[in-house]
């Protein structure tokens, strides 16, 4: 068995992180280095999927969980409008192989998200 991801460790609780909302299966936290004003992490609690073609394959209902949690968060904490971006391997920049989505509002800075 793998190492549980640093998501999984805060979901527990073992890593200290403020979880900003919360469903039966979905959860977001505040990225620990904001590249925009608003720029949140929607995550399933399961750790099964590594990224969101995973994800998509496999269970495209919570998928869409993951973007209604983000439209909901970007409205409570911006005006609404929202980039929704999703890492797919290393090579851009992923480095958290448990699926989640970059929630971003308001100007970013240049560079990659993530990484
Ligand atoms: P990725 O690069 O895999 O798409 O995104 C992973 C994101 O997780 C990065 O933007 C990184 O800043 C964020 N991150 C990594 N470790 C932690 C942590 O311990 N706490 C929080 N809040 N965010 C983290």
């Amino acid at each position: 068995m793998s190492e549980p991801s640093v998501f999984t460790r805060i979901l527990n609780g073992e890593i200290p992180s403020e979880i900003v909302a919360e469903t039966d299966n979905v959860f977001a936290i505040r990225d620990i280095a904001p590249r925009a004003p608003l720029h949140l992490l929607v995550i399933p609690k399961t750790a099964a999927y590594r990224d969101v073609v995973e994800l998509a394959a496999g269970d495209p209902g919570l998928l869409a969980e993951m973007v209604s949690l983000a439209k909901t968060l970007a409205e409570e904490h911006a005006d609404g409008d929202f980039r929704l971006i999703f890492n797919v391997g290393e090579g851009v920049g992923q480095t958290v192989f448990h699926v989640h989505a970059h929630v971003v509002a308001g100007r970013f800075s240049e560079g990659s998200v993530g990484g």
